[in-house]
């Protein structure tokens, strides 16, 4: 196969089947799995924009077809795979592993191409990148790479220097060069052309190559950014206001217009019945953007389950109208701990009252589901704090009315606080202790069996021991309130503990020192486990079931995805 630019998304560790480990129970909050296969949103509207400039891109999970594919190898299929410029996702740090690996992996096999690394974390490790990976040709910096990557892309077809080309660091001889980081567009209004997934989809007929993720077969979702930056600073957050400032030379954040975020959204459901989830709060921007957005979004009439985030208590007015915008509307709202000191501590500034103020009415205002979000890891959080989320849970849910309209999860901040964020640039003082800060730390880190070993923080309250064995218990007796609560099965709630069971076991094992090939097993067994005790965080039905297409056109996609 042949393409001007490859995007490439790597599995966290490469190759995660030999060397099998586990980063925490992470499937609780997101749908990726244990490898981290979701390719990230800028793969589509990189996609889009090159597309349109004239060049032939090509999306490929490799992750997620590992993960589908047992005996799928990638040199095999990279080198195959026949491209200008390979650039390999380095979004998130969990895949410093996978990422690098398959950087070389590609230049072996094709040394006349361009391999680049993109994302942010490339971005904040740069100069480690282009110091210690030669195989690396360029790292393209910042959070809006669309026109940087049309400019390379060019400049790479034509054969001329990339000098002038902006945020891009480059090998130029023996010497390293850097633009400065400064195409960072004031609005985020870049358009997706979803039929690109389809056209992907048919250039490699192979669906789980081409998937957004792993599970996307059996269970779509899909997403709508709405902003790119925060307005907020919570403490370990790589997405936060001072991160954005700290590497991605961003001081405001970037807003996507109330028509583009319909317009978006329109285009998804024109596809696919599947949950859209828009994330980011609409009110970074104003209560009247949210407003615009929701007439938008309800003049748009879409028919899927929407969900939309809060990033503290909403209003009622403004409930009302996002509960406005359709039937199946579900709130995602994130206190991260019961306890007000620790959440205001971690950079939320909000009591109980308030929060159950907006609970209560969203419950009120028929909000299909309100789901609360729990993390451990927090600064002042202590073991002892561990049955906390669900006593929350059982507390909220008293009502009758409320029964079955809030979920709740609760997770560890795993594996890494992110570099950029409050907690990593200045640990002290928000009482955390960084363990690692280079790249190559974190990618040796990857490879450790249990994901305590490879949590790069430890805080003031907790070691990582207790941060693993506080998530176990948090998550045991969030299963046994869900259960007494009817939100979960009885199967649910067992295959939970045996993953608990298997977790505790791995760590004890990961301690005293036992080899790698004997723990293989139970860690395959766990992350098999997590798999099918992973509960739905959406609704979900099939994508064949989902597709909205033309009849002819359905029956081809039905065809493919099989
Ligand atoms: S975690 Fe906090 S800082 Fe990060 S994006 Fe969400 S609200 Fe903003």
């Amino acid at each position: 196969m042949r393409v001007d630019v490859a995007l490439i998304h790597p599995p966290s560790v490469y190759d995660f089947r030999e060397l099998p480990s586990y980063a925490g129970p992470i499937s609780e909050v997101v749908p990726s799995l244990y490898v981290f296969d979701m390719y990230p949103y800028g793969f589509l509207t990189i996609s889009t924009y090159l597309e349109e400039a004239g060049f032939k891109v090509g999306i490929f999970n490799i992750a997620a077809k590992m993960l589908a594919d047992r005996k799928f190898s990638p040199p095999k299929f990279l080198k195959k795979l026949n491209a200008e410029v390979y650039a390999i996702s380095l979004h998130w740090l969990v895949h410093a592993h996978g990422a690098l690996e398959l950087a070389k992996i590609i230049r072996k096999l094709h040394p006349e191409s361009t391999v680049v690394l993109g994302g942010f974390s490339a971005t904040y490790y740069w100069q480690e990148i282009m110091s210690q990976h030669p195989y690396v040709d360029i790292v393209v910096r910042g959070d809006s790479t669309e026109e940087v990557m049309r400019q390379l892309a060019e400049r790479i077809s034509q054969h001329r220097s990339l000098e002038g080309v902006p945020n891009v660091a480059w090998r130029d001889g023996n010497k390293v060069r850097a633009e400065p980081i400064s195409h960072v567009p004031s609005d985020f209004n870049n358009r997706v052309d979803h039929w690109i997934v389809a056209k992907n989809l048919l250039r490699t007929r192979d669906m789980d190559l081409t998937s957004p993720f792993y599970g996307f077969k059996e269970k779509p979702v899909t997403a709508v950014i709405t902003v790119k930056g925060c307005i907020f600073n919570c403490i370990t957050c790589g997405g936060s206001a001072s991160a954005f400032k700290c590497y991605l030379n961003r001081s405001r954040v970037a807003l996507k217009s109330p028509d583009k975020i319909a317009e978006e959204a329109e285009s998804i459901a024109s596809m696919i019945s599947a949950p859209i989830f828009f994330v980011g709060d609409l009110r970074i921007g104003g209560e009247e953007r949210a407003l615009a957005v929701a007439k938008a979004l309800r003049e748009a009439d879409l028919g899927n389950e929407l969900f939309f985030e809060l990033f503290y208590p909403a209003s009622r007015k403004i409930l009302q109208e996002i509960r406005r915008i359709g039937d199946s509307i579900y709130l995602h709202i994130s206190p991260e701990s019961p306890i007000e000191e620790v959440r205001r501590a971690f950079g939320r500034p909000y009591g109980n009252s308030e929060l159950e103020k907006t609970v209560k009415n969203a419950v009120s205002l028929g909000f299909k589901r309100i789901d609360l979000y729990f993390m451990v890891g927090l600064p002042l959080q202590k073991p002892s704090h561990a049955d906390k989320p669900a006593k929350y849970l059982l507390y909220i849910t008293k009502e009758a009315t409320a029964r079955g309209r809030i979920d709740s999860f609760v997770a560890p901040l795993a594996p890494f606080v992110d570099p950029g964020s409050l907690a990593f640039e200045d640990p002290d003082s928000y009482g955390y202790a960084i363990l690692w800060r280079s790249l190559a730390c974190h990618r040796r880190a990857l490879t450790e069996l249990h994901w305590k070993q490879i949590l790069n923080y430890r805080t003031s309250w907790m070691s990582r021991e207790e941060i693993a064995e506080s998530s176990a218990r948090a998550i045991e007796e969030m299963a046994k309130a869900k259960l007494s609560l009817g939100l979960i099965s009885r199967e649910q709630y067992e295959l939970t503990l045996r993953r608990i069971e298997l977790d505790r076991k791995i760590s004890e094992l990961a301690s005293s020192q036992a080899r790698r090939e004997d723990l293989a097993a139970a860690v395959r067994e766990l992350v098999e486990t997590e798999y099918r005790a992973t509960e739905d965080l959406y609704p979900s039905r099939s994508l064949a079931k989902s597709l909205r297409l033309p009849l002819h056109l359905k029956l081809l996609a039905k065809l493919l995805i099989k």
